[in-house]
């Protein structure tokens, strides 16, 4: 039995309007918001959490992140027994939600497994929507392998290793139904050259439209739809028009196709915490020349490309992408954020807009009934300050999933 929670006396931050409501309080029961109204008749074993003014807003959503990265070094993340490989995950996991991350959508890497660990209890993490691997070409952005090594693939089959090396339209579409058999939510593409991989520029186009083609039309045929790693406006441009759903990065996005993607429907997730980190950290974790050189080309365009995307119209979802050591920068992303939008515009990033990537629209991102039980409270009010949600969650004296205390500095906690 769930424990079932009321808060009271605090201002819900509703984050479609960009506003926040006084006088309603909040009642949780098994795992979900069971109301939302003035006045909640609560069971009498409800606990009251009293807000004394604070916020009560719905869990952030992360979703771009790679939760089986543990480390730079993506061999060894890769060569490392799956029992610890799967356990690192869980730390990183619960990293983030002590950061008030609810959900994390994973990139790839990620199993449903560890979806399936947070829904039995066994961790205490965020919500995980996962794709399984991403998939790349020979020489695309996930194969690892250096030019002399022509060992065939990656070890994708291991929980660590982060890609698979795909080609052809019938291995794709084979590809692709593996990974939704074994449940994967979404299918993730690498449609363009990399930073942190060896022998793809950051301009190479990857993959033929047939075989973007074969996963759009697969993935659809399950319900989802494809997320692409991109950077060039070429590359973006043709995967707008090859029915990509979800376009990462965006670095170099022009206006107008970013115009044509908010025209499709498309969301983008910008990441640019991501070569903030790595031009900050990069070398002192041995990162070569040829990287650093392709991280500051991506990291040059990026603020542009937030200007450019929001003049469009163009949705984005709050994303993060930091791989290894590097993920204590999680919360910079915020910063970076405010430097082009508004407090409320994030807020939307990484909530509502979230919810729609993860194919949860209504059920996390909002503070409504029937949603997720997925609930921050915060000392202030982030429209004013979005810093307040920049503190590794020390602005946030409760974070709750799924009707889940894990953390409550409020209350007498569970149990
Ligand atoms: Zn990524």
């Amino acid at each position: 039995m769930t424990t079932s929670y009321l808060f009271t006396g605090g201002r819900i931050l509703d984050p479609r309007s960009g506003t926040l409501i006084d006088g309603l309080n909040v009642l949780t029961e098994a795992g979900k918001i069971k109301a939302v109204s003035a006045g909640v008749e609560a069971p009498a074993d409800a606990v009251e959490i009293p807000l004394d003014g604070r916020t009560l807003m719905p869990g952030l959503i992360d979703c771009h992140v790679h939760v089986g990265a543990w480390s730079l070094d993506l061999w060894g993340n890769m060569v490392v027994p799956g029992s610890l490989a799967a356990i690192r995950a869980a730390k990183v996991m619960e990293e983030a939600l002590g950061r008030g991350f609810t959900t994390l959508r994973d990139l790839g890497g990620a199993d449903a497994g560890l979806s399936r660990a947070v829904e039995d209890g066994l961790i205490d993490g965020p919500r995980l929507i996962t794709c399984g691997k991403g998939l790349t070409v020979t020489g695309g952005h996930s194969d690892l392998r250096t030019r002399g090594d022509n060992r065939p693939g990656l070890l994708s089959e291991r929980v660590g290793s982060m890609g698979l090396i795909v080609d052809g339209v019938d291995n794709v579409r084979a590809a692709c139904r593996t990974m939704i058999k074994e449940g994967a939510q979404f299918i993730k593409v690498m449609a363009n050259g990399g930073v942190s991989s060896p022998n793809d520029p950051i301009h190479s186009i990857q993959y033929s439209r047939d075989e973007i083609a074969a996963m759009v039309e697969e993935a659809e045929n399950a319900g989802f739809y494809v997320a692409a790693h991109l950077y060039t406006d070429k590359a973006i441009a043709r995967c707008v028009e090859l029915g990509v759903r979800s376009l990462e990065h965006c670095n170099l996005i022009t206006a107008e196709t970013a115009k044509k993607a908010a025209e499709k429907g498309c969301i983008a997730v910008p990441t640019l915490v991501a070569y903030e980190a790595l031009a900050l950290e990069g070398e002192a974790l041995g990162l070569g020349a040829a990287e650093f050189a392709k991280i500051e080309t991506v990291r040059e365009g990026g603020l542009a490309s937030l200007e450019i995307m929001r003049d469009a119209g163009l949705k984005m979802a709050f994303g993060s992408d930091l791989l290894g050591e590097l993920r204590k920068y999680h919360c910079m992303e915020f910063e970076i954020l405010a430097r082009v939008l508004t407090p409320a515009d994030i807020i939307r990033s990484a909530t509502i807009i979230g919810a729609e990537l993860c194919q949860m629209d209504g059920e996390i991102g909002v503070v409504a009934e029937g949603a997720e039980a997925d609930l921050l409270v915060i000392d202030g009010n982030p429209l004013a300050d979005i810093s307040l949600l920049a503190g590794d969650g020390v602005n946030m004296p409760v974070i709750m999933k799924g009707g889940k205390m894990a953390k409550n500095e409020l209350a007498m906690p569970d149990g």
